[in-house]
């Protein structure tokens, strides 16, 4: 049986309660989605704008459609690189007042080409260890050395750093962490990357369209604090999230986004992403821009689960951002509450281990701008029910 072991492997995580499953989503993203044939109110995507379906985008991508079709046929570097994705470029960097941007097909190639290109073979790359996967398998790839230092440890991280010999250092984190929601001290790896003569990759991907009084992101965020290594930082966001679309890109010097046209492998040896959508995301960056009170109602929303969870025994994780994890502990009651929510119109995911540590299973709410006052006070409702019916 050539495959047995694998099946073998499934019922493992099967026992384990670790078998993830797929659920099929019949709707567009939104406060509400249908799955089954079922309404859900949404707590599980990180459309954190709430413009992953907003008409503005929809008709940016239809028009674009209509003048440069579906796909672009190549990569970048041969015939693929389109007006709209160079438009979207120019935006980007205006937009998070870099020099240059460039565009990648997703965050997890970007983070795969941008390491790999700034600390190859001889570098040594400095990594958080709550860090997102694509930054560890990106450090992985690129043959550099990894040393990962406990999470936050900026002790840790500047004794590493007087310690190593490498050619190239690269320190690399993600600027608001995935599964906590918590930000990493940006002001304060700049200065060290500065006193070690470091690069300092600033994975953006949650913060991007939410930090910062105009949503231009964590540097917006800290920009009153950032001095000394401030032209360190290689900022480095998604668009699949708070910008509603897909794709990813990395904004600095023009010298940075020029070596990565040539050096970047995941850049080079793919397809560039449909030029529909890198219009639909100049449209997004608008919105974005112009639209505040949709940070505003977000700041509303964690404010209000916050107060609301108060009393709970589950514990709700110290994050200023939309993600708001619950910690409950065990797998398998992180599960049941999960699913008792479901059974009552509500969806939050459950986050077990390898993808959080043993024993911090938790519920990780999303908020979004698209949820009402009214959507956030039924969440903390059948949450702080649930916690009574468990204790
Ligand atoms: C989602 C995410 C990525 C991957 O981005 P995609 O565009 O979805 O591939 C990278 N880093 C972090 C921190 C993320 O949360």
């Amino acid at each position: 049986m050539p495959f047995s072991h694998l099946a073998a492997e499934l019922d493992e995580l099967e026992a384990d309660g670790l078998r993830r499953r797929r659920r099929v989503v019949e709707s567009a993203q939104g406060s509400r989605v249908v799955e089954g044939g079922r309404e859900y109110l949404s707590f599980c995507s990180n459309d954190y704008l709430g413009l992953a379906n907003h008409p503005a985008l929809i008709e940016a991508l239809r028009q674009a459609a209509s003048q440069y079709g579906v796909g672009a046929g190549a990569s970048h570097l041969v015939s693929g690189h389109g007006a709209p994705h160079h438009q979207l470029e120019q935006e980007l960097a205006a937009f998070t007042g870099q020099p240059a941007a460039l565009l990648f097909s997703t965050g997890y190639m970007a983070n795969l080409g941008i390491v790999a290109a700034l600390a190859g073979r001889g570098g040594e790359i400095f990594a958080d260890k709550l860090n997102h996967a694509s930054l560890n398998e990106a450090a992985l790839l690129s043959r550099a050395k990894l040393t990962r230092y406990p999470h936050l440890d900026l002790d840790m991280l500047e004794r590493r750093l007087a310690a190593s010999t490498a050619r190239r250092k690269l320190v690399a984190t993600d600027a608001v962490f995935s599964m906590d929601g918590d930000l990493a001290p940006v002001p304060e790896l700049a200065a060290l990357c500065e006193r070690h003569d470091a690069l300092l990759l600033l994975d953006d991907a949650h913060g991007f369209g939410v930090l910062g009084e105009a949503g231009r992101g964590v540097l917006e965020h800290f920009a009153s604090r950032l001095t000394s290594g401030a032209s360190r930082i290689v900022y480095m966001a998604t668009l699949g999230k708070a910008a509603g679309v897909f794709g990813a890109f990395v904004a600095g010097p023009a010298v940075l986004t020029d070596y990565l046209v040539q050096r970047a492998r995941s850049y080079i040896y793919t397809t560039a992403t449909p030029p529909p959508l890198a219009a639909a995301l100049s449209a997004s960056l608008k919105l974005i821009a112009a639209e505040s009170w949709r940070r505003e109602r977000l700041r509303d929303s964690i404010a209000a689960l916050k107060t609301g969870l108060k009393s709970s025994r589950w514990r709700l994780m110290e994050s200023a951002t939309p993600i708001q994890p619950l910690v409950i502990g065990a797998n398998r009651e992180t599960l049941a509450v999960s699913d008792a929510l479901r059974e009552r119109g509500i969806w939050v995911p459950a986050i077990r281990p390898p993808t959080v540590p043993k024993g911090e299973a938790r519920l990780r709410i999303s908020l979004s701008a698209a949820h009402s006052r009214e959507d956030v006070a039924r969440l903390v409702e059948a949450l702080n029910e649930l916690e009574k019916i468990a204790a």
